[in-house]
């Protein structure tokens, strides 16, 4: 059964011939690049349907019916072919997988057997060649270029679909698809307006052929749209995305770094204020007793993800901050090469065995001119440490930015110690950085120091 299925496993004549998706596109061979059929069904017919929309007056009935139908089919992908059958993230009785079958037939996007695979393909080989509808190769490619152009199947990566060829009513649709299609994508919409209120004609181009247009182009948008608009706060590394505007088109389906991340949960939105009618959707049909097994990472995994993501982000800007040069990349200076110099007139301040050079930050020392002055050329540590003044953690950051050199030996500073303890016990974070936490500057003293005690 399976192998009769399975149109992706190239027979054995096919594995000599050079595929045509893999040839180069010329003038005299790009018709045969073309996927022709996929071009009648999503380009072709829609063109059809907008040029018959002109002569065809829309009712108002048929235009709610359209939209009714448009969700009944778009839910029929995002509920059936996607969380369903391609992600199990929930079990579905017969009555509503038998319901999702035809209503997903009826958005002519192909079998949920094919679907499903690509789909798989897709999460296992997200922007990778072996990815069917990457996104790396165009946002035009992955709406529509690659089912317009011919792919070699087996540059697809392959995926177990062994539990689709299991069930049922998902091979009963694959083998009956054409009828599926043409009965769910046309005759039903056409049937109902026609007998409901006399309208076959309309109902025929408007909840038949342009439903079937509108809805192709929403859930292509989960390809496309999807992995180029928005934010990513569970991980950056792939090109998912999260987007209100694509969920609005979507049924849910724009919370797509989420989904990525989290694949089998049932829901795309976890926010209860979040457009993901896909999921209040499987929700009712379990409070129906349709659905069951409805699946959900637990939100202390969601939030790990979560935090991961921010960390990485906070990482990025503060690889971007000055925090001064690491203490084991200054020059060592002698005590009395340091006093000599600020008796020649250079800025120089000793705090905690780090030499800064303040030179021009004197005339915007927020204590005054004055009181910085007192401290050149002397150990100003417990100056700065509240001798003097108990300086704010800003002002031990911008300290490090001056930072010109350390003293040698040091006395009781210990510096050498204290370099020491910037290099190996500082927490670096994944590129190699140091975090500098507040407090934990190399200048500051745990505890403020009550008198002054010029060295
Ligand atoms: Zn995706
Ligand atoms: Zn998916």
């Amino acid at each position: 059964m399976s192998s009769k299925l399975d149109a992706s496993r190239p027979r054995a004549a096919d594995t000599k011939k050079v595929h045509i998706a893999d040839t180069q596109m010329t003038r005299q061979n790009w018709y045969k690049h073309v996927n022709w059929l996929n071009v009648t069904f999503i380009i072709g017919v829609p063109l059809t349907g907008c040029i018959q929309a002109f002569f065809v007056p829309l009712q108002l009935k048929t235009a709610i019916w359209a939209v009714i139908y448009y969700f009944f089919t778009g839910l029929g992908i995002t509920a059936g072919y996607h969380r369903l059958w391609a992600h199990c993230s929930y079990s579905a009785t017969l009555p509503l997988r038998i319901w999702l079958a035809l209503v997903g037939g009826g958005a002519v996007e192909g079998s949920i057997r094919w679907w499903a695979r690509d789909h798989r393909a897709h999460h296992r080989y997200t922007d990778t060649d072996k990815d069917p509808y990457s996104v790396r190769k165009g946002l035009l490619y992955s709406h529509l270029g690659w089912m317009v152009m011919k792919q070699n199947p087996k540059r697809i990566g392959r995926t177990d679909i062994t539990d689709l060829n299991e069930d049922p009513v998902v091979v009963w649709q694959h083998r009956n698809y054409i009828k599926v299609v043409l009965t769910m994508g046309l005759i039903v919409p056409m049937l109902v307006a026609g007998l409901g209120w006399g309208d076959w004609y309309g109902g025929f181009v408007y909840a038949g052929i342009l439903r079937i247009f509108f809805v192709q182009q929403a859930t292509f948008c989960v390809n496309s749209l999807a992995h180029w608009l928005g934010d990513q706060p569970f991980d950056d590394r792939n090109s998912p995305r999260d987007h209100i505007i694509t969920a609005l088109v979507t049924l849910g389906e724009g919370y797509h770094n989420f989904h990525h991340e989290f694949p089998s949960d049932y829901r795309n939105a976890i926010e209860w204020h979040q457009y993901d009618p896909t999921k209040w959707t499987i929700w009712i049909c379990k409070q129906l007793g349709l659905a069951y097994d409805l699946k959900q990472f637990r939100s202390n995994e969601i939030e790990k993800g979560r935090v991961q993501q921010l960390q990485k982000k906070i990482d990025q800007k503060r690889a971007k901050l000055d925090w001064g040069t690491p203490l084991d990349q200054l020059p060592v200076m002698e005590w009395e090469d340091y006093v000599e110099q600020t008796k020649n007139g250079r800025g120089l301040i000793s705090i905690a065995g780090v030499v800064h050079d303040v030179t021009d930050f004197i005339k915007d020392h927020p204590g005054g001119k004055a009181m910085i002055k007192s401290g050149l050329g002397k150990d100003a540590t417990a100056m700065f440490n509240g001798g003097v003044y108990y300086h704010s953690n800003g002002a031990h950051n911008l300290l490090s930015t001056m930072r010109v050199g350390v003293i040698r030996g040091g006395g009781e500073v210990e510096i050498w110690k204290r370099a020491q303890k910037e290099n190996s016990e500082y927490v670096r974070d994944e590129t190699g950085q140091r975090i500098i936490r507040a407090g934990q500057q190399v200048t500051k003293m745990p505890e403020p120091i009550p008198t002054a005690d010029a060295a």
